[in-house]
């Protein structure tokens, strides 16, 4: 669920983003908390603040004035957290739906991240082919959402941090 605001360094508003991303972008560094939420604290292993609702990056950032972000398998990756849409485990390798032999095409909307395994098992076949099923449907991002994800990739983030976000009522 999107329930912080991002905004740029300008103070426009650029996106929304989960609080876990929002909380990321903080303790990376590369946003303050513009406005949080009265009551609640986020809690991060040793870390705690209160939750954000509305954070601003600390550097500008230009968003591009394209209608639409560029497909690539990066951002593919990137957009799924690197998490396989059949199992949910890490995914290394970006998955067709509808396969490229069956027309499919090099588009957000026809790719998902997948790990090596199940790409493997998927091979040429769309998923009801294969009997496998989506867990969450691929979607276009914005260039906004494009460069959000980029920004808040958890590669700064130190291993004890990852995964370890939880939100209390103070
Ligand atoms: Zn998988």
């Amino acid at each position: 669920m999107r329930e912080t605001l991002v905004l740029n360094a300008s103070f426009e508003p650029l996106a929304t983003v989960s609080l876990r991303r929002a909380v990321v972008l903080v303790l990376q560094g590369k946003a303050v908390v513009e406005q949080a939420r009265p009551g609640r604290r986020v809690r991060a292993s040793a870390v705690e603040m209160p939750v954000p609702q509305v954070i601003r990056l600390c550097r500008y950032v230009r968003v591009p004035f394209r209608r639409r972000a560029s497909w690539s398998r990066r951002g593919v990756l990137v957009r799924d957290r690197h998490r396989c849409a059949y199992c949910g485990r890490r995914a290394t390798t970006v998955d067709h739906v509808v396969p490229r032999s069956h027309g499919g095409e090099d588009s957000w909307l026809n790719t998902v991240a997948a790990c090596a395994e199940d790409n493997h098992r998927k091979a040429d076949r769309t998923p009801e082919q294969a009997g496998m099923r989506l867990l969450t449907a691929p979607f276009e991002p914005t260039p906004a959402d494009a460069l959000v994800l980029a920004l808040g990739a958890r590669e700064g983030l130190p291993e004890w941090l990852a995964g370890q976000v939880a939100v209390s009522a103070a």
